[in-house]
């Protein structure tokens, strides 16, 4: 299987390459097969990104926010009509599922380019502000280059959600996708190019944590929207910050997921198990906490076992699959050791934890794992695994259980499943996260603000939310009589 691109990067409305940058392989983690050589971007190339998107920018600008949508939703429609072929590219950059891909992620970058596209119109408006004769008014205006640097598990969807938003605002964007999955990207700024976009205003660019400084540190650039882990996001925040740009951090997560004794059962477990193995767990708001109140712990966790034990693992193309590889071998191996500190700190593997008998061995799979008797302090249950490893803690109670839900530095999300209403409202008002779901997990259409807090990260994806991220105010005082100065 190949899917060599013409070259490394896009840049100015054209495929480029510099055989001088290090070279990396695209690997698919289903066979460990080569399926693509590429080059990490030199600092020439950095240049003529940032070059191109800073000549193109002004003149974007200028064009009403309508004329800037109407090629975004043209792009989302070739996105869909594409959606098979892209939806099998982002198969072989990530190794997840076909089922999944093309339900999930080229159409929800469709989305994005379809929703901002849309809203543009009327969403970037000021105000009018009436003084009594004097007045202000207020004008959004765009930031000029953005960088978007994406995480590996949502290529399509992260290259979109952070492209369309910044697009529509009349800003450029410079985009580097993960050094594991970098081919979707490419093919997001060669269809924006077939919309209409004018060249320039859509730069992908590759390579890894070397050469991301390389965009944040530059001064061409006025924002830097982040997907990643924690870690990066205190290196990405902190370097922006030392020329003040403006940041969007979408982080790492341990979310709780909170299902009392009046759950509909069957629907918490399913809601457990997409909050944990789809995209074989490397979702950012996986609710890798499950906390089961003990009326119905026993049931849960049968029921639990069971139905994981059938999910079908397997060939990401074959459209039965419904658990893929993890990204990359360093990514197994990272779950592996969690695996064996679960089970050294004295949690109970119900299921799972091991390597599925009928994949290829080049392959890089896990069996989908359910720990049970885990507890608070155990590392499984503190740090993000990012893997398709579920935790379940019993709880006795709604004030126990909020109060340890909130023990951890993230707070990307929280889901509850009850079927009390008024409990459900109660605890997500007590819950700090910044996605919550009640009587579901892990939906998160483009409408709605996606985004995290605590050390989750700042700033929101989708919505008109995101808008406000990728503008800036002008407020412009019109005086309407004399000036009168006391000297
Ligand atoms: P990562 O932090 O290792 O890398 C993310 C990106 O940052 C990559 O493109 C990488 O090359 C780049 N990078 C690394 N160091 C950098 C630096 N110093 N300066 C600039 N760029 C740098 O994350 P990952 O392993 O690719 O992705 C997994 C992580 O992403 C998890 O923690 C997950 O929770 C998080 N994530 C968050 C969201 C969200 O929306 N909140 C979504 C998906 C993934």
């Amino acid at each position: 299987m190949k899917a060599q691109p013409p070259a490394s990067h896009f840049i100015d409305g054209e495929y480029v390459e510099d055989t001088a940058g290090t070279p990396f392989d695209s690997i698919y983690p289903a066979t460990g097969e080569v399926i693509a050589r590429l080059h990490a971007a030199t600092p020439a190339i950095v240049e003529k990104a940032i070059a191109a998107a800073k000549r193109a920018q002004g003149e974007w600008a200028a064009l009403s926010p309508m004329a800037r949508g109407r090629i975004l939703k043209r792009a989302a429609e070739i996105m869909r009509e594409r959606n098979r072929e892209l939806s099998e590219l982002e198969t072989l950059d990530t190794g997840k599922p076909i089922q999944e891909t093309i339900v999930a992620d080229p159409t929800s970058g469709a989305d994005a380019f379809e929703f901002f596209g849309g809203v543009a119109a009327a969403a970037l408006n000021g105000d009018y502000i009436p003084l009594g004769g004097d007045f202000a008014f207020t004008k959004r205006v765009p930031l000029g280059v953005c960088v978007g640097i994406g995480a590996w598990n949502y290529p399509q969807q992260i290259a979109c959600w952070k492209g369309a938003p910044a697009l529509v605002a009349g800003n450029a964007m410079v985009f580097k996708p993960s050094e594991n999955t970098p081919l979707g990207a490419l093919k997001i700024a060669e269809i924006l190019i077939e919309a209409g976009l004018p060249k320039g205003l859509y730069n992908v660019i590759q390579g890894d944590r070397t050469t991301g400084p390389l965009l944040v540190n530059h001064k061409d650039v006025a924002k830097v929207s982040l997907t990643g882990s924690v870690e990066t996001g205190k290196k990405v925040a902190g370097a922006a910050a030392s020329s003040l740009k403006h940041v969007t951090m979408e982080l790492g997560g341990k979310s709780p997921l909170i299902v009392f004794d009046d759950a509909d059962l069957e629907s918490a477990i399913g809601g457990a198990m997409l909050g944990n193995f789809y995209s074989t767990g490397q979702v950012c708001s996986n609710g890798t906490r499950v906390f089961v109140q003990k009326g119905i712990r026993d049931r849960f966790l049968s029921r639990l076992k069971e139905r994981t034990e059938k999910i079908v693992i397997g060939d990401p193309m074959d459209e039965a699959t419904q658990l893929g590889p993890m990204v990359s071998r360093a990514q197994l191996d990272k779950v592996f050791s969690y695996i064996e500190r679960g089970k050294a700190e004295g949690a109970t593997l119900l299921t799972g934890g091991g390597i599925p008998n009928n994949v290829s061995a080049e392959g890089t799979y896990i069996q989908p794992t359910v720990f049970a008797d885990v507890t608070d302090e155990m590392t499984i249950c503190r740090e993000e695994i990012f893997g398709p490893v579920m935790c379940v803690l019993d709880f006795d109670n709604e004030e126990e259980v909020i109060a340890r839900a909130n023990g951890t530095e993230f707070g990307l999300s929280a889901g509850v499943f009850t079927s009390d209403l008024t409990r459900a409202h109660r605890v997500v008002d007590q819950l700090e996260a910044g996605t919550l779901w009640i009587n579901t997990y892990n939906l998160a259409p483009v409408e709605v603000p996606f985004g995290g807090s605590k050390q989750s990260g700042f700033g929101r994806e989708n919505s008109l939310a995101a808008l406000n991220h990728y503008t800036e105010l002008k407020s412009v005082y019109v005086a309407m009589g004399k000036v009168e100065a006391p000297y």
